[in-house]
C-alpha cells in the first residue's frame, strides 16, 4: 500500500480502512468456541492444552502471536465490506490485499489461517444477492478451506491452481486438491508441477480458467492472489514472474463481472510487495514504471527480511516492480491438465 501511495495510485478517494469484523460476523462461518479461543490466545499469549489441541492453535504451524485475532478479524471486516459494496453496485472492483486466508476451518486454524476471510466474504456476496460466485485461487497451496466450505453449494465454483504434492495435498491421503477432486461438482483443481512458468499460467488461464468462468457466468468473482507461486518465494517450487499474475488478474478483470481481489500467501516481503502493488496498478489500468522513483525504492529498502535470500537481495527487488518474465516450455502435462479440467 505504501508503494502504491508514493506512486500516486492510492488516495482518499479510492482507499477505505477495513473495519474489524464482529464476533457475530465471524460466527457465520466459525464456531463461537473457536472464535473465543483465538481471542483468548491473543489476550493471554497461551492456551490450556486441551483448547490448543482442539482448535490447532499454537501447534501445527499456527503460532500464537500478538495481533493473531485483530489482524484476521480486520481482514474479514474488509472482505465483508467489499462484498456489500460490490453487491450494492457501489463499485465494480475492490482490492483487499489483507484477505485471502483460504485454509481456515470452522472450528480450527490451519496453515497460518485463523479466520477464513474468503469463505465469509463469499457467504456475504450470496446473502447480498449474488446467485453465482466464481472463486479463483492462484496461491501455491490448494484452497482447501474454501473448497470445503462450498462443496455442497452449487452457487459457488471454486478453482484452485496450486503446486502438486505440496501441503495440504501432500499429507492428505484423500486426494483432495488433485485434478480428479471436484468436490461433488463445485470445484476444479489444477495441481501444477515444479517450475510452473509464465507461459504455462497463461495457457491454463486461456484454455481452462476463462472458459470455466464464461460458462459459469457469475454475478461476482473472488480472486485469491497469493504471491507464493512466484519464483522468488521460498515456500514453493513454482517459477512465475509477477507479470504472469498481473496478466491473469487483467484477464479476470476484463470478464466484466464484479471483482474482489484479495491477497493470500507470500513469504518473501520484497516479491509480495512488488507483486501486490502491481496488482493494484493492473486493476486501475495504470502503467507500471520500468524503474521505480526514489520514494518507492525507499519503501522497499526499508523492508527487513531475516532470511538467507534477504541477505543477498538482488538490486531489482528495490528498483523495479516487474520481474523479468519467466518464459519456459509449455509442458504436455499442463495441456493435459487443461483438457481434464474441462471434461464433463
Ligand atoms: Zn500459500
Amino acid at each position: 500500500m505504501e508503494i502504491c501511495r508514493v506512486l500516486g495510485w492510492l488516495n482518499d478517494g479510492n482507499f477505505i480502512d477495513s473495519p474489524k469484523a464482529t464476533t457475530a460476523d465471524l460466527a457465520h462461518f466459525h464456531n463461537p468456541l473457536y472464535i473465543n479461543a483465538v481471542a483468548a490466545a491473543e489476550r493471554d499469549g497461551s492456551l490450556p492444552d486441551d483448547v490448543a489441541q482442539r482448535h490447532h492453535i499454537g501447534i501445527n504451524g499456527n503460532p500464537i502471536f500478538d495481533g493473531m485475532y485483530q489482524r484476521p478479524a480486520t481482514a474479514c471486516g474488509g472482505g465483508l465490506l467489499a462484498a456489500r459494496m460490490l453487491m450494492a453496485d457501489q463499485t465494480e472492483v475492490i482490492y483487499a490485499p489483507g484477505g485471502g486466508q483460504h485454509h481456515g476451518r470452522p472450528d480450527r486454524a490451519s496453515g497460518f489461517c485463523f479466520f477464513n476471510e474468503p469463505a465469509l466474504t463469499i457467504m456475504t456476496m450470496l446473502e447480498q444477492g449474488a446467485e453465482r460466485v466464481f472463486y479463483l485461487d492462484l496461491d501455491a497451496h490448494h484452497g482447501d478451506g474454501v473448497q470445503d466450505a462450498f462443496a455442497d453449494d452449487e452457487r459457488v465454483l471454486t478453482v484452485s491452481i496450486h503446486e502438486s504434492g505440496r501441503w495440504p495435498m501432500a499429507r492428505d491421503r484423500s486426494g483432495e486438491g488433485s485434478v480428479e477432486d471436484r468436490a461433488g461438482g463445485g470445484a476444479r483443481n489444477l495441481p501444477v508441477p515444479q517450475g510452473f512458468n509464465d507461459v504455462e499460467l497463461e495457457y491454463l488461464m486461456e484454455a481452462a480458467v476463462l472458459p470455466l468462468l464464461a460458462d459459469f457466468s457469475p454475478d461476482a468473482i473472488y480472486l485469491q492472489a497469493g504471491a507464493d507461486a512466484l519464483a522468488d518465494d521460498p515456500q514453493s517450487k513454482l517459477a512465475l514472474s509477477n507479470s504472469a499474475i498481473w496478466r491473469a488478474v487483467a484477464a479476470v478483470r476484463d470478464s466484466g463481472s464484479r471483482l474482489l481481489v484479495a491477497g493470500g500467501g507470500g513469504y518473501n516481503p520484497y516479491s509480495v510487495g512488488r507483486c501486490w502493488a502491481g496488482i493494484w496498478a493492473t486493476l486501475c489500468r495504470v502503467s507500471i514504471p520500468d524503474t521505480l522513483p526514489d520514494a518507492a525504492e525507499a519503501c522497499l529498502r526499508d523492508v527487513v527480511w531475516h532470511h538467507r535470500l534477504g541477505r543477498n537481495a538482488p538490486e531489482h527487488w528495490f528498483t523495479t516492480l516487474a520481474d523479468v518474465p519467466s518464459v519456459g516450455p509449455l509442458r504436455d502435462e499442463i495441456k493435459q491438465l487443461a483438457r481434464t479440467t474441462l471434461e464433463p
